[in-house]
């Protein structure tokens, strides 16, 4: 006999499925979680300790249809047939970060753009943690969102939002939206048109009202186009590396100007933690969103000089023989890799390749041609590389794997010059993920 209460399904047993069945069933619902894969021994602990029915291996497809909310990971995608007939049948398909905002009281601070989501919710978590706020993070990275609510009190949250969760996104409303940046990427996902993905980032706005901010970068076309057409009673604090007249930030004369009232304030770009034009961006951005609730600016300042850099991002390996080696393997685009050889002093041998997804190598032409001395393909397929490059870097050479290619880019590099791993492309082809890509790169180095 079906139970009176409400019936939610979740598909997808990893961090996030997890956290939305343990707050789903503290808050009294009927839940039902299915994963196609094996469930790993640490979730399936969890949610027979709360007490939720799960299945792993398989989808019951009458079972899960039989529910008013399906809470989706954003690894399925739309058109998964589940998913087509649950949206036939009037079931609302959510992501766990609408699920979660739905019992969250917190004030949410909500960070998309296609590349420096993790750097700039980072960035922004530690500076509002360094000044003593009770703090949570969530989204894409750590602790799910949801877990988070179900078992914390934050008075705070630093949210990272990829446009998969956001498409699963209706009600929720951020106190602060930041969108970085928007170039193509997953366009897989969004029928090869990149207006849909555009409209998927600009769901961070939606239910904004005067009361909350959106932070935005005013160089990047895409996004300042399409703002017109949102709406604008929010708040803007826009940032850029140009001169800005309003409030906002900006850089002139080798200093970020963080604009905001009623306290402006500058701080040289050289005290800035992390480097590279794209970190002033990220760096901007979580500055004016830390101003927005009013942290010191001392506070801000001193946290965006000590915090420190994250695991594969423009990563510090090691110099061997006075080569300097750098892990960039996050980097899984074409424009990602373009700020990260725009961040490079030395004569570059630059390690890129792996799974294409549909790069034009054009946009770092210029770029390879003035910074790349030769480049390491380290791939399965490297045929588009060879083909984008060969007129411009005189020495291009293959790798199967991690150590091959760090052994070849250490035998044409010379004292002074970087090795740059910094893919441009997804993992897929010779690595589970980018992390096992950099961690497999960084102990290449040490064995040399
Ligand atoms: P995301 O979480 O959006 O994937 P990360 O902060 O993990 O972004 O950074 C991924 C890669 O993107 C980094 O290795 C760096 O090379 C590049 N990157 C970081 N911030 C930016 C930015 N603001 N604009 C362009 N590229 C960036």
């Amino acid at each position: 006999m079906k139970s009176s209460l409400k019936h939610i399904s979740i598909l997808g047993a990893g961090e996030s499925g997890t956290g939305a069945a343990i707050l789903a069933k503290k808050q009294g619902w009927e839940v039902f979680v299915s994963d196609l894969g094996a469930i790993s021994d640490k979730y399936k602990t969890e949610l027979q300790t709360a007490g939720v029915a799960f299945e792993e291996k398989q989808h019951s497809e009458a079972r899960i249809l039989d529910a008013e909310i399906i809470v989706k990971s954003p690894g399925i995608p739309d058109k998964a047939p589940l998913i087509v007939e649950a949206h036939k049948r009037g079931i609302e398909v959510i992501s766990e970060i609408e699920f979660a905002s739905w019992y969250n009281n917190a004030k949410t601070i909500a960070i998309t753009g296609t590349n420096g989501k993790t750097t700039t919710t980072l960035l922004t978590y530690h500076i509002l943690k360094k000044a003593g706020l009770n703090v949570g993070l969530a989204g894409n990275v750590g602790k799910s969102f949801a877990r988070q609510v179900a078992e914390n009190n934050f008075d705070y949250y630093v949210l990272e939002l990829s446009s998969f969760q956001l498409d699963g996104m209706f009600k929720f409303k951020a106190d602060v939206a930041v969108l970085l940046n928007i170039t193509p990427d997953h366009l897989d996902r969004y029928d090869y048109a990149l207006s849909n993905y555009i409209f998927s980032k600009f769901r961070i706005l939606q239910n904004m009202d005067e009361n909350c901010t959106f932070i935005y970068c005013s160089d990047d076309l895409t996004v300042t186009e399409n703002l017109k057409s949102h709406h604008e009673k929010v708040r803007l604090l826009p940032f850029s590396l140009q001169p800005l007249s309003g409030e906002g930030a900006f850089i002139q004369n080798d200093h970020i100007h963080f604009n905001i009232q009623p306290d402006p304030f500058n701080m040289s770009i050289f005290d800035l933690a992390l480097q590279g034009k794209h970190n002033q961006y990220n760096s901007m951005a979580a500055g004016i969103a830390a101003r927005v609730f009013e942290i010191r600016k001392d506070i801000v300042r001193e946290s965006l000089m000590d915090f420190e850099n994250i695991e594969h991002r423009l990563e510090f390996v090691a110099k061997v023989h006075g080569i300097e080696f750098i892990n960039d393997s996050k980097a899984t685009n074409v424009n990602s890799t373009w700020y990260a050889l725009e961040s490079m002093s030395n004569p570059v041998v630059w390690i890129v390749g792996g799974v294409d997804k549909g790069n034009d190598y054009e946009m770092l032409e210029e770029l390879v041609r003035t910074r790349v001395k030769a480049i390491v393909c380290m791939g399965k397929d490297n045929a588009k590389i060879h083909k984008a490059f060969s007129g411009v870097v005189s020495s291009i050479v293959d790798a199967g794997s991690a150590t091959e290619a760090v052994k070849a880019a250490y035998l044409l590099g010379k004292k002074g010059d970087t090795v740059l791993l910094s893919p441009a492309c997804a993992s897929f082809d010779l690595f589970e993920n980018y992390e096992d890509r950099g961690r497999q790169f960084k102990s290449a180095v040490r064995e040399l």
